[in-house]
C-alpha cells in the first residue's frame, strides 16, 4: 500500500501547488508507515521531478507522451489510474487546481473511491480517515470521513507550508499507460496561455496586485501595472472592471472568476464584496488600499491603508522600485 501524488508542471517546473500536494502526500505516507510516489505527465524537466525528493517523494513515474502536453481529462485519468494500480496506492493526492479537481472526480468514479476537495488538514486516522474541507468559499469548514478503500484528496492551495523532508533526489522512471486514439476523443484543439500584463501567470503568482472600480478607468491602470512590475507580481481586477472592458476577463478574480492564492494580495480601490473575497481569501497576506474606512475589505485585510489610491499607490511604486530584490 502506498500514497500517490499527481504533480503538475508549468514551463518545465513543478507548480508550487503541486509541491504542497507532494508535501501533503509524504506526510500522509509517514502517518500510514508507507512511501509516497509521484506521477507526472507532459512537459516537465526531469531535474525538477528528481527534486521532488526534497518533499519526501521517493520515486516519480513520468509519462512524457507529447500528446499529453495539453490537458486531456480522460487520458490523464488513465495514466494516473494505471500508476495507482501499479503502486497499489490507496491514497491519491492532488492540488485543488482546475486539473486536479477534474481528474480527481473522474478517478473517484473509475477507482470506486471517495473524493474530498479543498482539503486543509492532514487526516485523523484513529477510527477512520477524517479530513477537514474548506466549504462555502472559505466561510466554513466541514469534516468528512473517507470510508472507501481508495481515498482521493485535493489539497487546497496555500493550506500548508512546503516542507523540506531532507531526502535525496527522487528516482525518475519512464511510465506509459498505452494510450490509444480513443483516449484523446475529447482533446483541446489549442491551448492559449493567458498571462497577465504583469507577465506572471495569475494562478501561480506569489504576489498579485489587483484593481477595482475605485481606479475610475482603464487610463489609470498604469498604477496597478507599475506596482506589479516593481514587485514582480501578476495583475488582477474585480468583476465590474472586466465587465466594463477596462481589463480582460482572464484577470477577473473571485467567485465567478479565477481563484488566486498568492503570498501577498494587494487590493486597490476594491470594496471587498463577498463574491470577490471568495476568490482571494486563500491569500496569505492581504493588503487593502481604499479611501472608505468602512469598506468591507478591511475586515479581511491583514494590513489596510485608508487613503486615496492616486496618492498612495505612486508612493508604494517608488518604495517598491527601491527594494533590493
Ligand atoms: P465597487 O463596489 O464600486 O467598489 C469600489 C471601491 O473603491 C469602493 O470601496 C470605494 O470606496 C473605493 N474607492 C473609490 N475611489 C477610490 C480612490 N480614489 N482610492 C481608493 N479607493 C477608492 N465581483 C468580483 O470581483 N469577482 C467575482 O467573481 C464576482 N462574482 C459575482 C457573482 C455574482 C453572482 C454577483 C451577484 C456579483 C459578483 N461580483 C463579483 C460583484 C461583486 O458583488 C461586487 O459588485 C464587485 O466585486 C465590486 O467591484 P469593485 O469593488 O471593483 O467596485
Amino acid at each position: 500500500m502506498s500514497v500517490l501524488v499527481f504533480v503538475e508542471g508549468f514551463n518545465g517546473e513543478i507548480k508550487k501547488s503541486s509541491l504542497e500536494a507532494a508535501t501533503y502526500g509524504y506526510q500522509v505516507a509517514q502517518q500510514l508507515g508507507t512511501s509516497a510516489t509521484a506521477v507526472a505527465i507532459g512537459e516537465v524537466h526531469e531535474e525538477a521531478l528528481a527534486k521532488l525528493g526534497e518533499q519526501g517523494i521517493s520515486k516519480v513515474l513520468y509519462d512524457a507522451d507529447s500528446r499529453l502536453n495539453n490537458f486531456v481529462a480522460d487520458a490523464y485519468v488513465k495514466v494516473i489510474a494505471k500508476a495507482a494500480q501499479q503502486e497499489n496506492a490507496k491514497v491519491l493526492v492532488f492540488s485543488n487546481s482546475n486539473i486536479g479537481a477534474a481528474v480527481g472526480a473522474k478517478l473517484a468514479v473509475r477507482l470506486n473511491g471517495s473524493l474530498a476537495t479543498n482539503v486543509t488538514t492532514l487526516p485523523k486516522t484513529d477510527g477512520g480517515f477524517i479530513v477537514t474541507r474548506s466549504v462555502f468559499s472559505g466561510k466554513a469548514f466541514a469534516e468528512v470521513n473517507l470510508t472507501s478503500d481508495v481515498k482521493i484528496i485535493a489539497v487546497k492551495k496555500n493550506a500548508l507550508e512546503i516542507a523540506n523532508a531532507g531526502s535525496g533526489p527522487a528516482t525518475v522512471e519512464k511510465f506509459s499507460a498505452d494510450l490509444t486514439d480513443a483516449d484523446f476523443a475529447a482533446a483541446p484543439k489549442e491551448t492559449i496561455m493567458q498571462d497577465t500584463s504583469g507577465g506572471v501567470l495569475l494562478t501561480e503568482a506569489e504576489i498579485v496586485v489587483s484593481g477595482g472600480r475605485g481606479l475610475k478607468g482603464p487610463e489609470n491602470w498604469h498604477l496597478v501595472e507599475d506596482l506589479a512590475k516593481a514587485l514582480g507580481a501578476a495583475t488582477a481586477c474585480s468583476k465590474p472592471v472586466a465587465d466594463l472592458d477596462w481589463r480582460p476577463h482572464h484577470e477577473h478574480v473571485g467567485q465567478t472568476g479565477i481563484a488566486v492564492s498568492p503570498n501577498l494580495y494587494i487590493a486597490i480601490g476594491i470594496s471587498g464584496a463577498i463574491q470577490h473575497l471568495a476568490g482571494v481569501n486563500s491569500s496569505k497576506v492581504i493588503v487593502v488600499i481604499n479611501k472608505d474606512p468602512e469598506a468591507p475589505f478591511f475586515k479581511a485585510a491583514d494590513y489596510g491603508i485608508v487613503g486615496d489610491a492616486f496618492d498612495v499607490v505612486p508612493k508604494l511604486i517608488e518604495a517598491a522600485r527601491g527594494l533590493d530584490k
